[in-house]
């Protein structure tokens, strides 16, 4: 890995809304199991927000494992048996599965048994017995997902959940729309999956906080963005610590049924595709640095930020103008060459 290192800059200020006298439409709802914030400018914004609010239920009633008759409860209650679903399912398993094959499994749609195991989805949380796992691991592989046209078929006993990037697809849908009411300066925060949509009022970027995964009251830095999507995952985001003192996150290591330990705490990915960015960060973060970094040289067409466990601060090149660390944190910048 090709690295610069760069002196920590002076503090910076997290700044997310505007500074312009023009004041924001502003919405909260909770939806896809998050808190969606959201502040919008413009003559259309507040019709704008109310239409995105709309959209964002509407994906939750597809989308969510959970609810009874949404797409995926569907397909994972017919396992082994063809299951027609909507076109948003669709597009986001066709994503899915693509980055799947990318990743070589990093991301995984199907590890949603063992996610389960892990009381993530329910908050009951405990440590499952190594057999446990090996043998929920049989229910799992994203091969085995058939996807033809709009027709899932998985193999019986496996479940899907699109949790890893159905955020970011929302971000996609959110910005479609306020570009369709002519909003041309808005910002979204998806639960973490931060959409810039425009420029702040002035024609200043928007300026947004990445958190630190040592400290989550306190940020790594901050980010200046336009028309782009930011999305973290952490390994601080939703965790428990058991009786024997070790703490367990959320995303698995499909090829171990375990949380993701290698080091890296979390990974923010920056790019003009919200269901892309989603995918990436949840899957860079189980690939790990080195992989991550060879990951982003072979494919590109996005930024990445990794804050690591023994708290380096990597970022990749094309961020170096645009993030200013914060909190005496160093930044060691990536090069592709
Ligand atoms: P994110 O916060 O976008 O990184 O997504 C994490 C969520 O995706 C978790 O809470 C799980 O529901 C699910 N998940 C965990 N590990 C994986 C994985 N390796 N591949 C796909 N989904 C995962
Ligand atoms: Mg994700």
């Amino acid at each position: 890995m090709k690295l610069r290192n760069l002196a920590a800059a002076s503090l910076a200020l997290l700044t997310l809304t505007g500074c312009s006298a023009e004041k924001p439409q502003s919405l909260e709802i909770y939806a896809m199991n998050t808190l969606m914030s959201m502040s919008a400018y413009g003559e259309n914004a507040g019709e704008a927000l109310a239409a995105v609010s709309a959209r964002m239920n509407e994906l939750e009633q597809e989308l969510s494992v959970t609810i009874t008759e949404s797409d995926i409860n569907r397909v994972n209650t017919a396992a082994g048996k063809p299951v027609d679903v909507c076109d948003d399912a669709r597009r986001i398993i066709e994503e899915a599965l693509e980055i799947s094959a990318q990743t070589d499994g990093a991301l995984d749609i199907t590890i949603y048994p063992v996610v389960s195991a892990w009381g993530f989805t329910t908050g009951e949380h405990r440590v499952p017995c190594a057999g446990e796992l090996s043998q929920l691991l049989e229910l799992t592989g994203w091969e085995e997902v058939q996807l033809s046209g709009s027709t899932v078929t998985l193999p019986e006993g496996f479940e899907i959940d699109l949790g890893a990037l159905a955020k970011g697809y929302a971000g996609d849908c959110a910005a479609e729309i306020l570009s369709g009411y002519g909003v041309s300066s808005a910002v979204l925060n998806l639960g973490g999956n931060v959409c810039a949509i425009g420029s702040k009022p002035g024609g200043k970027p928007w300026k947004v906080a990445v958190t630190d995964p040592g400290d989550i009251s306190a940020y790594l830095g901050t980010l200046t963005a336009s028309d782009e999507f930011i999305v973290t995952s952490g390994k601080y985001e939703r965790c428990f610590t058991a009786e024997d003192g070790s703490t367990y996150h959320h995303i698995i290591d499909p090829a171990t049924g375990y949380p993701s330990e290698n080091g890296v705490a979390s990974v923010t990915v920056v790019g003009t595709q919200g269901i892309l960015c989603d995918a990436l960060s949840t899957s860079l973060l189980v690939m790990g640095e080195e992989k991550a970094y060879a990951f982003w040289q072979e494919h590109g067409g996005f930024e990445m930020i990794i804050a690591t466990d023994d708290d380096r601060l990597l970022i990749t090149e094309g961020l170096s103008e645009r993030f200013t660390p914060q909190n005496g944190h160093v930044i060691t910048i990536i090069c592709a060459d």
